[in-house]
């Protein structure tokens, strides 16, 4: 199942020392593995949960939590509003 655009997720390998805690907890199997260092395979399937940002010990990873169009979708129908994340600027975007 893919999510909705994700807008945040960031991982810089330079920072990483290959603990694996981002494929452990990361529930929606984002990351990859290679060379002793995790990479982003599959940033479609992210839902910006932030798991993987709180758990790096190096801080290799920034993923906003609470961000992006999945929390505009939900905060939407939360609000009953329009999502508001700006993503698609009007060309087809989820709130496009
Ligand atoms: S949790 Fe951080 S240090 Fe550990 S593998 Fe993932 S990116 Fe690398
Ligand atoms: S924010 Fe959540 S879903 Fe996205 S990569 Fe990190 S742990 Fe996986």
């Amino acid at each position: 199942m893919k999510y909705l655009k994700t807008i945040t997720l960031e991982l810089n390998s330079q920072k990483c020392i290959g603990c694996r805690m981002c494929l452990e907890v990361c529930p929606h199997q984002v990351f990859g593995f290679e060379n002793k260092k995790a990479f982003i395979k599959n940033k479609d399937q992210c839902m910006e949960c932030g798991a993987c940002d709180k758990n790096c010990p190096v801080h290799a990873i920034s993923a906003g939590k609470g961000v992006g169009c999945a929390a505009a979708v939900i905060n939407g129908m939360l609000r009953k509003t329009e999502p508001s994340c700006d993503c698609g600027n009007g060309n087809g975007g989820c709130c496009g």
